[in-house]
């Protein structure tokens, strides 16, 4: 195993969407592209937005997009402690201090600053009176008033910001509750993380971060900052541009391998190969190869991926999936040998599993509850088309086996009998199995439906 260390950090302060998922997928792969470890952090600190519901749902994203993750998740809420010990060593070694400055007092002196043109910030009132803990107390961390933080960003370059553009910042609040910065720190830490890679809108946490890692005494990781994926129309990405949680996606019939890939290519490349094996992904992934550039979410690119990942999938994978969105639909005890005889009629035009369930529904419908399009009945099931129906379910009676081929041979025998077109037949009894007017091949539907439900619905037809 390599030392190489990464982790995904989330808030459960609600689903995971697909920026999140994307960065998780970066760590990931840079982790067990190098034989490292991949670690799950559950930033879960703001305890009022935090749940543990979302914490679930989270988990379950992940593992349904395969990204596995090495020993527990580990919780901030149950590390307070932990990081409380750390601000104290900063405060011993006079590092940082005890401010009794109010909110409005501190409100009041980044006015001043603003007034005077400079960053609004703390001014620095409490950093040398030596203040002890008391009610209302923060403790600040003492940022440098002069030179440089610099840090060489693995996907924007070199960054350097001012140490006097940062403020003192507050690392325990005066209900003791440590700072997001710091726990960030404590914990990437004490978890050995080597490469910290998240979205750019924490970017201006970094030298605030890498300030404390220097004055704890702790090495400083990599850092990478990933653009943020936007809409089509490149304004920030949301709902209404057909963006959705993982788990959503998998509800709406997307198999993992197409949103994973996906999500891979918006942000990162190698030549310009879109169709990328999970083991092709390990052998080619680097963060030399990650971009700064923003890129759009293409809905119509996840659907292609989508159609390509359902041709490559087995019919018995497939079956099992299938039968769940069609218990969705109230289709309970369905028979998984019969699905995945359906299942190859549908890979070739099937974008996703539900429209897939959609198309195929008729297959698994009692013959019963078969509903028509009247209009098509009305079109196709003329009194003379019922005639020739009626016989051509004579001959599909005898057939032995009941196939593809043998349904073939009666239907030419039919058809050469009566002098007639394939052509006048096909729609009508399209209409009679289906009750619509597409579908697949009639001969290869009807070999699937069997023989039980061929004839069954031939003759409930002529009824209609
Ligand atoms: N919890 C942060 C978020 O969900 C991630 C912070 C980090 O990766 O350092 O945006």
């Amino acid at each position: 195993m390599s030392g190489v260390v990464t982790r995904f950090a989330p808030s459960p302060t609600g689903h995971l969407h697909i920026g999140g998922a994307r960065t998780a997928i970066f760590s990931w792969l840079l982790a067990r592209s190098q034989g490292g470890k991949f670690v799950l952090r559950i930033e879960d600190t703001d305890q009022a937005r935090s749940s543990d519901e979302m914490t679930e749902a989270i988990l379950q994203s992940m593992a349904w997009l395969g990204l596995d993750w090495d020993g527990a998740p580990i919780y901030q809420s149950k590390r307070f402690d932990v990081y409380n010990r750390y601000i104290d060593k900063l405060i011993e070694s006079g590092q940082a201090y005890y401010c009794s400055c109010s909110p409005d007092e501190v409100e009041a002196m980044r006015e001043q600053a603003r007034e005077k043109g400079l960053k609004p910030k703390y001014n620095g009132r409490c950093r040398s009176l030596g203040l002890g803990p008391g009610p209302g107390r923060v403790v600040r961390f003492k940022t440098p008033l002069e030179g440089k933080t610099i840090f060489d960003d693995l996907v924007k370059g070199p960054i350097a910001i001012e140490n006097e553009e940062l403020d003192d910042m507050v690392i325990r609040r005066a209900d003791g509750a440590p700072i997001y910065n710091l726990a960030v720190v404590v914990d990437d830490y004490e978890l050995a993380v080597t490469h910290v890679l998240r979205g750019d809108d924490h970017v201006s946490n970094t030298p605030k971060q890498i300030l404390l890692y220097k004055a704890l005494g702790f090495p400083v990781p990599l850092f990478g900052h990933v653009p943020m994926i936007l809409g089509p129309d490149r304004k920030k990405l949301s709902k209404r541009h057909g963006a959705r949680s993982v788990m959503e996606y998998e509800k709406e019939g997307y198999l993992p391998e197409a949103l994973l890939n996906y999500l891979v290519r918006l942000g990162w490349s190698h030549g310009d190969q879109e169709i990328f094996s999970k083991e092709e992904l390990l052998a080619s992934f680097t963060t030399s190869n990650l971009t700064n550039a923003a890129a759009a979410f293409d809905p119509d690119k996840l659907l292609w991926l989508n159609s390509h990942y359902l041709k490559a999938a087995t019919p018995r994978r497939l079956a099992l999936l299938l039968d769940r969105h069609l218990q969705e639909r109230g289709h309970a005890g369905l028979d998984l040998e019969y699905l995945e005889k359906i299942v190859p009629h549908y890979q070739p035009r099937a974008k996703t599993m539900v429209e897939m369930a959609d198309m195929c529904e008729f297959f698994v419908l009692e013959d019963e509850d078969l509903s028509y399009d009247m209009a098509a009945v009305e079109k196709f099931l003329t009194p003379e088309t019922r005639a020739h129906l009626a016989q051509i379910r004579d001959r599909y009676a005898l057939i032995e086996p009941f196939d593809h081929a043998g349904l073939e041979a009666a239907t030419q025998g039919y058809l050469d009998a009566t002098g007639l077109k394939f052509k006048v037949l096909a729609q009508p009894m399209r209409v009679a199995l289906t009750g619509k007017t597409t579908s697949p091949g009639l001969f290869e539907t009807m070999e699937t439906l069997g023989r039980q439900r061929t004839l069954a619905r031939l003759a409930r037809a002529l009824d209609l």
